[in-house]
């Protein structure tokens, strides 16, 4: 028997999540964002669950072409663009659209040959001072770009520091967006500016935010990118369920204590249940006394420290809780965001920190365990 710890991955929730995006921003086309192993899911499992996005995006240049000897023969974009002039060829050859954020990317370009016309993605600073070209640069970056022969279409890009919070103190989103729009004044090409909070709020600033391409990632994973609203309210269902089992049953007496740190002391009798699974396995170690779990269908709540193959739990509301019990960590039933809160995290860390050492399967919403 292996270990009864699993994620459940959920194709259905993800086809679903990609069409609450598309219901966001009909007008545009969507990346559906695939980096960092489809955020935990298997990158395999993000190409199928994403199969009518318009494109793929992520990160890691081996998964563009991972992707292709997968069979996706829609656009890819690399949304850092490339690390070396030697992945220039790459480009070209798979078709691989490449983002473009600073003058040694340019120069890259300039100096390789392409065989082959390439589409890139301009990226323009607007505030989050991470990658890309300033507004009073940017024209000229793009004049420098467009008078390459091999490059194709110039897609305008810029990120969003506080999408989630419309009317954030510092930088607004407002504010990026009217950066943008100076920056890019005259220049001819498609616009992508919304990653999940963007396009969350598309509908409050449809005005503002109309653009070619959307770019969500962690809503199609049925998290949300914070500001308050639940994946529920948005419509947004779980994709990942982590599921396990209780493997023992301790039952303590008022003074006894639970676990490293003997952090958890009774106050009276009570049962703890031992769950298969741990920091090993990418759940949080933060996670504190009171942090929210499912045992038998009953919500109950972490007890002691997260260890690195266990964790215990409260069976107080579980009197008939046995060895065997089900055990669901984050997933159908309980938000990935919920657990994230409690542990000083976003669901977005949990996710993508998911161990290579828990099994994973494919299952809709109610069949894992
Ligand atoms: C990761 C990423 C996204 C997706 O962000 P979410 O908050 O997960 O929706 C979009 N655009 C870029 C450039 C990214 O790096």
């Amino acid at each position: 028997m292996p270990r009864p710890l699993c994620a459940t991955i959920h194709l259905d929730s993800m086809q679903h999540n990609l069409a609450r995006a598309r219901a966001c921003a009909p007008q545009s086309k969507a990346w559906a964002v695939v980096k960092a192993n489809a955020y935990g899911h298997g990158l395999e499992r993000g190409m199928k669950g994403f199969v009518l996005a318009d494109g793929l995006a992520l990160i890691e240049t081996e998964n563009a072409l991972r992707l292709r000897e997968l069979g996706w023969i829609k656009p890819i974009l690399l949304l850092e663009g490339i690390f070396d002039a030697s992945d220039v060829p790459l480009l070209a050859e798979h078709n691989i659209n490449s983002t473009v954020h600073c003058l040694e990317q340019i120069r890259m370009l300039e100096y390789t040959q392409l065989y082959r016309p390439i589409d890139v993605h301009l990226k323009m600073n607007t505030g989050m001072n991470r990658l890309g070209f300033r507004p009073d640069e940017y024209a000229a970056a793009y004049k420098r770009l467009r008078a390459i022969p091999g490059v194709r279409n110039i897609t305008h890009m810029t990120h969003f520091a506080n999408a989630d919070e419309l009317e954030h103190p510092r930088l607004t989103i407002s504010e990026q967006v009217r950066r943008f729009r100076a920056g890019v004044e005259g220049l001819a090409g498609e616009r992508s500016l919304s990653n999940s909070a963007g396009v969350l709020h598309q509908e409050v600033l449809a005005q503002e935010l109309q653009n070619d391409w959307v770019r969500p990632g962690i809503m199609l994973y049925g998290g949300t990118p914070g500001g308050g609203r639940t994946a529920h309210d948005f419509g947004l269902r779980p994709t990942m369920t982590l599921s396990s089992e209780i493997i023992a049953i301790q039952q303590l007496e008022a003074g006894d204590t639970v676990g490293y740190g003997s952090r958890f002391e009774a106050s009276g009798p009570m049962q703890v249940g031992v769950v298969a699974c741990g920091y090993a396995d990418g759940y949080p170690r933060h996670a504190p006394h009171g942090t929210p779990v499912i045992v038998d269908g009953v919500r109950t709540s972490v007890v002691g420290r997260v260890s690195m193959d266990m964790m215990t739990v409260d069976l107080t509301p579980i009197p008939n809780a046995r060895v065997g019990s089900k055990v669901t960590l984050w997933g159908d039933g309980l938000p990935i965001d919920e657990v994230a809160a409690a542990s000083g995290t976003i669901g977005y860390e949990l996710m993508c920190a998911l161990a290579p050492r828990v099994r994973v399967n494919e299952g809709r919403m109610g069949t894992h365990g």
